[in-house]
């Protein structure tokens, strides 16, 4: 069966090897998908749908949006929309975004809040559902984003992870678009006629100060170096813990019997900084 369009195409080559990369889908798998309305989740929904039809073992979809109770959210657009697709839905109504206003402290970021609450309301609908994954939207430059955002700001060296086991273990999360840029998911959305719901909230597009300069940053890098953004996916799986400073991954025993070892078979520029 023939992809409708080259961009098609694309997504779901990229999309089916995170799938293999990290076992994200298996035979039997009820996946349900967040769908927030945005392009993001239409267009894993679209593309797990279109696999489904392709792919040489069983799983279900069902999609599930989280309606935070904001006035004139188009909850109907979702559904009227699922439904023509055939595509099995659920809207769970919620009042997050009266607790928001509850428990936000004045000028704080809302986005990370608003995460773990809609989190915790998806967690029980897929107890519900009987889902054994729980499919997000993330794509690569929310991966990259990430990455960047920990390491200038939160002295970590971490994205997150394609595939996540619940701290009580009973979901795992799965991030299927991992290898997908966000133009892509934007067009595609729009090319396959999906409709695009802002989500009403107050903060609804609007990023924090750190995540707006970084997006900016990758941007500016991207258009002088172009495949940089690609490098930094590439970095993201393939790390080497030996030439961080993480001392539980080095352990400074071991760092003093391998250095001699590691030295001869390191290239002219590394031996560099090592001897710095
Ligand atoms: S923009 Fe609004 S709805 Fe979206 S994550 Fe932030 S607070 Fe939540």
């Amino acid at each position: 069966m023939a992809y409708s369009t080259p961009l098609e195409a694309r997504i779901a080559k990229k999309t089916t090897k995170a799938i293999v990369d990290f076992n994200l889908i298996e035979d039997g798998d009820r996946v349900m998908v967040g769908l927030s309305g945005g392009k993001d989740s239409w267009a894993l929904m679209q593309t797990l749908d279109t696999l489904r039809r392709r792919a040489p073992i069983t799983f279900s979809l069902v999609a599930v949006n989280v309606d935070s109770g904001y006035k004139d959210f188009k909850h109907d657009v979702i559904a009227k929309t699922c439904e023509e697709r055939g595509w099995e839905y659920r809207i769970e109504h919620t009042a997050i975004g009266d607790v928001m206003d509850d428990l936000l402290e004045a000028n704080a970021t809302p986005c990370s809040l608003c995460a773990r609450l809609r989190r915790g309301v998806l967690y029980r609908i897929a107890s519900e559902l009987g889902a054994t994954k729980i499919a997000l939207g993330h794509h690569l430059d929310d991966f990259i984003e990430t990455l960047l955002l920990n390491l200038f700001f939160a002295g970590a060296l971490k994205a997150m992870p394609a595939r996540l086991v619940s701290d009580n273990g009973e979901h795992v999360v799965i991030r299927p678009l991992a290898y997908v840029g966000e133009d892509e998911a934007r067009v595609y959305t729009k090319q396959v006629g999906l409709p695009i719901i802002g989500c009403c909230c107050p903060a609804c597009g609007d990023l924090s100060l750190q995540r707006q300069r970084v997006k900016r940053l990758v941007l500016d890098l991207e258009r002088e170096h172009p495949g940089v953004k690609q490098s930094m996916l590439k970095a993201l799986g393939n790390v080497m813990p030996r030439h961080l400073l993480d001392t539980r991954l080095n352990p400074s025993g071991e760092l003093r019997d391998t250095v001699a070892l590691r030295l001869e078979d390191e290239q002219p520029s590394n031996l560099i900084q090592i001897r710095h």
